[in-house]
């Protein structure tokens, strides 16, 4: 199977880095998407993989930068003229997310206009996600793959769920963390996993910051502890993402950010600090994650 990073960056604008996104790809030719964060659409044309031929889409919790690119991942494939409509898991909210966006809600103008088409007319369904609402447990299984997914530690669980996931597929083991601080819950999805891909938003020095501002409400992962959850669950390899943006340049982002992140010290050397506190506790293949990175399992 091959999967593709689509996006490994975080909330705000990054000219480097879009949105959280993994696509998995079988050797079969199904997709399966997790998160949909912005550019996740457009990074797939990039990478030479029709949106339209994604059949699952699973979204870990409803922070924008997981889900801010579904409503133009759907559109796009009602126009690249999709036959049916993904399947979405997602948390407790996804339901109303999705009520919300299409005919009856956001983009009701571009429905009325786009069906006067009858090509479109005719595939409407394709813009009717089949939308299922995770609890813990195994929430999608077909015939190549199996996903479960348990809570994990980030927001408050009545703002709303976060889920990590654990996705079995042509034998392999693929956990994701979304977005968490380290949880038991992420150890046992990626106990003995051919591969982890977990988030890894701030060095510890940012984190230390952010205690300071106030902003720290959004709980994470340092590089030091997520060495530790990968050791403790015997991942036999680990793909670091979900950056926040601490390794930019962009002025942009330095204004933007300096309220509650130490701007001076942004930049990309930062990723060799990053490097340096995961192998305090885990010493097995390690990779940070680009956008576009491909990684063949
Ligand atoms: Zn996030
Ligand atoms: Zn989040």
């Amino acid at each position: 199977m091959k999967i593709t990073m689509l996006g490994t960056g975080a909330a705000l604008p990054d000219p480097d880095r879009g949105q959280s996104a993994i696509l998995i790809s079988t050797d079969s030719g199904r997709h399966y998407l997790l998160d949909c964060g912005e550019g996740a659409t457009r990074q797939m044309v990039r990478a030479n993989i029709n949106p339209a031929d994604v059949g699952v889409v699973v979204l870990t919790h409803l922070h924008h930068d997981h889900i801010c690119d579904f409503p133009y991942f759907v559109i796009s494939g009602w126009m690249l003229n999709r036959a049916t409509a993904p399947v979405l898991l997602g948390p407790k909210g996804t339901k109303h997310f999705v009520r919300h966006l299409f005919e009856d809600g956001a983009y009701r103008t571009d429905f009325i206009a786009r069906s006067a088409y009858a090509l479109r007319k005719e595939n409407l369904q394709a813009v009717r996600p089949d939308v299922r609402e995770m609890q813990p447990g195994l929430v999608y299984e077909d015939d190549e793959v199996r996903i479960t997914a348990l809570h994990v530690d980030h927001l408050p669980h009545e703002v709303c769920e976060c889920f990590g996931l654990r996705v079995e597929v042509e034998g392999k083991v693929i956990a994701f963390s979304g977005d968490t601080k380290p949880c038991a819950a992420m150890v046992e999805l990626a106990r003995d996993a051919d591969l982890l891909i977990h988030e890894c938003t701030f060095p510890q020095s940012f984190i230390d910051h952010r205690a300071k501002t106030g902003v720290g409400t959004y709980a994470h992962t340092s590089p030091l502890g997520l060495g530790k959850i990968a050791s403790e669950s015997g991942a036999r390899s680990v793909v670091a993402t979900h950056f926040g943006h601490f390794d930019s340049t962009s002025p942009v982002l330095k204004r933007a950010a300096g309220k509650h992140l130490p701007t001076e010290l942004m930049g990309p050397h930062l990723l060799e600090e990053v490097v340096a506190d995961i192998r305090k506790n885990y010493d097995g293949p390690l990779r940070l994650a680009h956008d576009l990175m491909r990684i063949d399992l």
